[in-house]
């Protein structure tokens, strides 16, 4: 069976074939680093995560670039208002941002461009738009002119006659119905000076707009044409469509084969959005008590392009689900196993180790249906359990036990949430070893009457969340909720 995506650009399900056997391009859109993601923002990165996965499941040698947006309006504004320059702004975005990916256990990809280190190809694709009269300047900036581009609106299928001919925006992000010449490079203003934001070129002194910078960055990393782009269904219009007309403008060729678009999270039934304060990062869920592994499985639960919506019934449904797969996983594994099992034994579970593989690779092949794909895992899980209590003490097989594991592991390669739960639960673990040892210590102050050093061990693990309870029996434990 072929691997299927929905493609925004025909609005149809296709089947994927890469532009080289074997070997796939791969771009997201990445964050504006002016703020802390949110998990509606995690949610499209899991799904680049995932789908990057996936293509690797599925043999390819994938190149996957997500570039960091660290210089357009909001950014500026940000440092502006912090009395710093861009890069001292957006640096700690930076870094949180890598920190949330590692909890949600979203891979690095293999190239994280920043738009600032891509600011000469990004002028190079600008001189050749003006050079095909697809720009102009205007006041020292310049704009793309979108009635020299007859496929402009190809992707968002935006109405381009209500654009009126001449008129310009230069706001980085604008509405559906603002169909005007986009902004390619802004003349600087005093804030962007302020910032170090602006670059001398033959225009005058400025600085990039927000949708070239995906142009040349993209371009750069993986040629002209490429295969897939991902993004936020929010991105279609203008983000992506400018893309479409900078990149396709300026080299004549077809820019990307593939466009996917994930949807929206909404929390308890409402749209998260930074403006109404309706919001979580991953940290605050952390700080609840929340595992990260539980938010990746509920991601999972729902198709890419339908909202999610996120609830905590729904994570606590997850962190079971997750609890409960794992400890198959774990009991499967602890069973004691024999190369030479009871001749008159049926290693039954072989059929369903196939059937799992085959069921999830249909599924997500299917345009990455992940729930179809999760029922697999858990059809999988069901026979292992019954495989194991028709055992009892009885060992199982070396090959049915090494054949089953090695389903989970597969298909965990691509959902991510067990080997998550078990960096989890070693951190657990960890810290289980160090509050015994610091508890010890207390004790010992105490008996030798150095009560200065046992109250200040007693503040270290409570500032690990820890609360200790002295109880006849001993000091006693446990996570501050
Ligand atoms: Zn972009």
């Amino acid at each position: 069976m072929p691997l299927r995506f929905y493609n925004t650009l025909t609005r149809r399900e296709e089947e994927f074939v890469p532009l080289e056997p074997g070997k796939v391009g791969m771009y997201t859109c990445g964050p504006t680093v002016y703020a802390p993601p949110h998990i509606g923002n995690m949610r499209t990165f899991f799904f680049s995560d995932l789908l990057r996965r996936y293509l690797e499941f599925r043999g390819y040698e994938v190149k996957f670039v997500m570039n960091l947006t660290d210089v357009d309006d909001k950014t500026i504004r940000g440092a502006l208002r912090d009395g710093v320059s861009l890069n001292e702004y957006t640096e700690p975005f930076i870094d949180d941002l890598f920190h949330n990916f590692d909890q949600l256990g979203i891979r690095r990809a293999d190239v994280h461009p920043r738009a600032t280190h891509y600011v000469p190809q990004m002028i190079d694709i600008i001189r050749r738009l003006q050079e095909r009269g697809l720009a102009y300047e205007a006041e020292g900036s310049v704009y793309f002119d979108i009635s020299e581009f007859p496929a402009y609106g190809q992707l968002s299928k935006v109405d381009v006659s209500a654009g009126r001919r001449g008129e310009r925006v230069a706001a980085d992000e604008y509405d559906r119905e603002d169909v005007r010449d986009f902004v390619l490079w802004k003349a600087a203003k005093p804030e962007d000076e302020q910032v170090g934001a602006v670059w001398d070129t033959q225009w005058g002194p400025g600085r990039p707009g927000w949708h070239i910078e995906c142009s040349a960055m993209s371009m750069q990393e993986l040629g002209e044409s490429f295969d897939l782009h991902v993004g936020g269904v929010d991105l279609v219009f203008p983000h992506h469509e400018d893309e479409i007309a900078q990149s396709e403008g300026a080299t004549g060729k077809p820019f990307v084969k593939y466009w996917l678009h994930g949807e929206f999270l909404l929390l308890e039934g409402d749209k998260m959005a930074k403006s109404t304060g309706n919001i979580f990062n991953l940290q605050d869920l952390v700080e609840r008590g929340v595992k990260p592994s539980s938010v990746r499985y509920l991601y999972l639960t729902a198709h890419y392009r339908s909202k999610l919506n996120f609830t905590f019934e729904g994570l606590a449904a997850s962190a079971e689900a997750v609890r409960r797969l794992r400890g198959t996983r774990n009991r499967l594994r602890e069973h004691p196993a024999a190369r030479d099992p009871d001749p008159a034994d049926t290693p039954t579970l072989h059929t369903a180790v196939d059937e799992a593989l085959a069921a999830f690779t249909a599924a997500m092949d299917e345009d990455l249906n992940t729930s179809v794909a999760l029922a697999a895992l858990h059809r999988l899980a069901g026979a292992a359990n019954a495989r194991l209590e028709e055992l009892g003490a009885r060992p199982i097989s070396h090959a049915e036990q090494a054949a089953a594991l090695a389903a989970f592991e597969r298909m965990d390669a691509v959902f991510g949430f067990i080997g998550l739960a078990d960096g989890e639960s070693q951190v657990d673990e960890g810290l289980a070893t160090w509050v015994e040892e610091r508890i010890a210590a207390r004790q010992a102050a105490r008996k030798s009457r150095d009560f200065a050093t046992a109250d200040a061990i007693r503040d270290e693990i409570a500032a690990r969340g820890v609360v200790v309870e002295d109880t006849p029996m001993g000091a006693r434990w446990s996570l501050a909720s």
